[in-house]
């Protein structure tokens, strides 16, 4: 069967990472894809990892404790757009946008704050690095931040960066689908 989109994402991440590398989880949420980084950096390497919700904090903050991986992660209560206040020069950066499964779904990544968010991003990833944007739209601010997240994807200049969408196009009920941004360069 083909792979499911967030796994394809985690493909391309792993395809480009180095062991050792800093990479970022823009969005922590339930720390899925804080754990996933994290074993991929392994020891020598670090993720910072971003969400405004206290709650997402506390429960990635025990997943990467039982899993001893607590000291290779460093996490941020703070909206995603700082991210270029870190001086870093990352491999990888994860958004899985959307609202915390098992939280308020009101509390959800919104249009503006993600453009502006990954546009931080792009201030520090390294040349061949991958930004991966998850794609939830269906629930109300969904809908218009897909619409936002395209629209300013496609207007990417190709010379600087190469953008990849990955979708199921028979699946019902607005299925999730992936943006994958490679910085070109060394
Ligand atoms: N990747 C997560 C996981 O593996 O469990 C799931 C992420 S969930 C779909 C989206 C998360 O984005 C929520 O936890 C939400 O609090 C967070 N979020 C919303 N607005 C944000 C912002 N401006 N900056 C950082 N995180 C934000």
């Amino acid at each position: 069967m083909f792979p499911n989109v967030l796994e394809v994402a985690r493909k391309l991440i792993r395809e480009r990472v180095q062991v050792g590398e800093t990479v970022v989880d823009a969005t922590m949420g339930n720390g899925n894809d804080t754990l996933f980084l994290a074993q991929l950096v392994q020891e020598e390497g670090k993720v910072i990892a971003f969400d405004i919700q206290p709650q997402a904090i506390e429960k990635t903050r025990e997943r990467l404790e039982r899993e001893g991986l607590a000291n290779r992660v460093e996490m941020m209560l703070a909206s995603h757009e700082e991210i270029d206040k870190l001086e870093i020069s990352a491999a990888a950066i994860m958004f899985n946008l959307g609202y915390l499964p098992g939280g308020d779904k009101e509390i959800t990544t919104q249009a503006s704050s993600t453009i502006q968010a990954i546009q931080s991003g792009f201030r520090v990833l390294r040349p061949g690095g991958i930004m991966t944007v998850m794609i939830y739209w269906g629930h109300s601010a969904g809908e218009t931040e897909k619409e936002a997240v395209e629209a300013f994807c496609h207007e990417l200049s190709q010379l600087d960066y190469l953008v990849l969408k990955y979708q199921y196009i028979n699946q019902q009920n607005q299925a999730p689908f992936l943006l994958a941004i490679e910085r070109r360069g060394q």
